[in-house]
Parts: structure tokens; C-alpha cells; sequence
């Protein structure tokens, strides 16, 4: 077995999964019969064979399904060492509710978020339950510093402009030994954040980016301004001038059912193969 710290994607979809609840639209029904489609709430697993740790980033309504992955690609007697949140939307923090006393049952297991959102677990049921009775240990998060995970891994969250109803938005920049990467599910557009998305991407080897929507055609009947991410093909546009090494980098993540790069026969996928982005999949891995 390899020594260096690697990640595992534990999934790629948007917040309700695909197959998504109450589509019945060939988008999912698709992925309903056949298991290969199916992608689980965009989620990542950092993993230390060496100090036989292992950390989540972010905790989504598919834990229970997401561990199973993780074990099927680390130890699974090495336990979870920390789960690391991203934001207060319910793709991201739900699956909490497994470390309480009905399920799993955690002993003072760290869970690390920034200020708004631990104050959001500590002070609202169910979560404060998790709090209250001793499964989780809250550690705040503190934006652009460093947090050593393991002695090969450390973390630096930053934050980014998105929804801000409940909590504040941090994507991670993940270093270790070896490689870098950096991890965004979440964010409104990549133009109003404080830091260039090239320049980001330019200082670290992986790069998983919100991927939601493919183009403003996506969702006839809802207002996307309500709802704001980066379209691909505006990231795809912008990436145009990058060059081809910074774009190899680029793994899509946090997508939509209705996303028609989930589909291989669709020209949107094509339009991704043909750009030198990736679209990452559920299961992937990566050495740090
Ligand atoms: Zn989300
Ligand atoms: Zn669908
Ligand atoms: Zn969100």
C-alpha cells in the first residue's frame, strides 16, 4: 500500500443526489436503473495511512452510503479522525445525524467549521443534541489559516461569496506531502469572489469545482438568480485562454441532476472532453 495521504471523492452531485427526490424525468429515471448513473451529494475523504487517520469534508444526507465508500478504499478499523464542514446547506452538514446516539454513536469526534456554522450546530436541535451529549467536539475554523490535520495533511479554508441564510461559505485548499488541491462545492459565480480562480487553481495540482448547471437553458421554470452558481460553460469560456496544464486540473463536482454533462451522449459532455477540464466521479482518487 502506498504511504502518502490521498483523497477519495465520495461524491459529485448536487445537495439532493441524483437520482434527485421527485424527478421522474429521463435525468433520473435513468439513473434509478442503472446504479452507474446514480452520483451521491458532493462530499471528500482525506485520508493518512501513515497516521491511520481519516477526515470528511462535509457530511451529506448520504454518510451512511459515503462511509461504505470510504471503507471500501481505506481501513475502515482506522475510524473517522474529523469531519470538516463547508457550509449550512443540507447536501453538506445533514448527515450528522448518524454520529448521534441513534446511529453511530461518536465519542467527542472533531468536527471543524467556521464560526457562524458551529454557532448554527450549537445552538439548534437536532444538532445541538450532538453537541450537548458529548458525540461531536466543535472546533472552529479560521478563514485563510492553516489547520494541521495529521503531520502529512493540513487545510486552510476560505471563504467565498454564496447564500449566506444560516451560515458563511469556505472551499478548502488540501496540502500534502506530495500534491496540493482544492476543494469548492459551493459558490454564487467565480467573478464577485476576492481571489482570481485561475490564480487559485494555478497553485495547486486538483482542482474540484462547482459544477451545478451546465447553462442557463437547465431548469425551465425556476429563477437560477435564485438559486446562483457558476455555469460550466461560462468556467469553460473563461478557461479558454488558461493554458492546457492549469485546465487538466479542473474536476467538475456539485452537480445537478438536470446537468446534461451527466450524460455521455449529450455535446455538453463532449464540450467537457473536448475542453481539457474533467468531470470528477464518485470514487475517484488522489494522492496528496
Ligand atoms: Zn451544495
Ligand atoms: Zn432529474
Ligand atoms: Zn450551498
Amino acid at each position: 500500500m502506498s504511504i502518502a495521504s490521498y483523497a477519495i471523492v465520495l461524491g459529485t452531485a448536487q445537495d439532493g443526489g441524483i437520482p434527485h427526490a421527485g424527478c421522474y424525468k429521463p435525468c433520473c429515471e435513468r439513473a434509478r436503473q442503472n446504479p452507474k448513473l446514480r452520483r451521491l451529494p458532493s462530499s471528500l475523504a482525506l485520508i493518512d495511512p501513515l497516521t491511520r487517520q481519516r477526515f470528511i469534508i462535509d457530511c451529506t444526507p448520504e454518510f451512511p452510503r459515503q462511509l461504505d465508500l470510504l471503507n471500501a478504499h481505506s481501513d475502515r478499523s482506522w475510524g473517522l479522525s474529523g469531519v470538516l464542514l463547508t457550509h449550512a446547506h443540507i447536501g453538506h452538514y445533514t448527515g450528522l445525524i448518524h454520529l448521534g446516539r441513534e446511529v453511530m454513536g461518536t465519542r467527542a469526534l472533531p468536527v471543524y467549521a467556521m464560526p457562524h456554522m458551529a454557532e448554527f450546530i450549537r445552538s439548534n436541535a437536532p444538532w445541538r443534541q450532538l453537541v450537548d451529549f458529548g458525540h461531536i467536539e466543535l472546533r472552529d475554523l479560521e478563514a485563510d489559516q492553516s489547520l494541521s490535520l495529521t503531520e502529512n495533511l493540513s487545510v486552510i479554508p476560505h471563504l467565498v461569496p454564496h447564500r449566506a441564510e444560516i451560515s458563511e461559505t469556505v472551499g478548502f485548499t488540501i496540502t500534502g506531502s506530495q500534491n496540493s488541491a482544492f476543494y469548492l462545492p459551493d459558490i454564487d459565480d467565480f467573478e464577485s469572489w476576492d481571489r482570481s480562480l485561475e490564480a487559485v487553481i494555478e497553485q495547486v495540482d486538483r482542482a474540484w469545482i462547482d459544477g451545478t448547471f451546465f447553462d442557463a437553458k437547465e431548469l425551465p421554470g425556476r429563477d437560477l438568480s435564485t438559486i446562483p452558481h457558476p455555469l460550466i460553460s461560462e468556467t469553460l469560456k473563461r478557461l479558454e485562454t488558461s493554458s492546457k496544464a492549469l485546465r487538466v486540473k479542473v474536476h467538475f463536482i456539485h452537480l445537478n441532476h438536470s446537468n446534461p454533462v451527466c450524460q455521455t451522449d449529450h455535446p455538453a459532455y463532449r464540450q467537457i472532453q473536448a475542453s481539457g477540464c474533467q468531470l470528477a466521479a464518485d470514487g475517484d482518487r488522489f494522492e496528496l
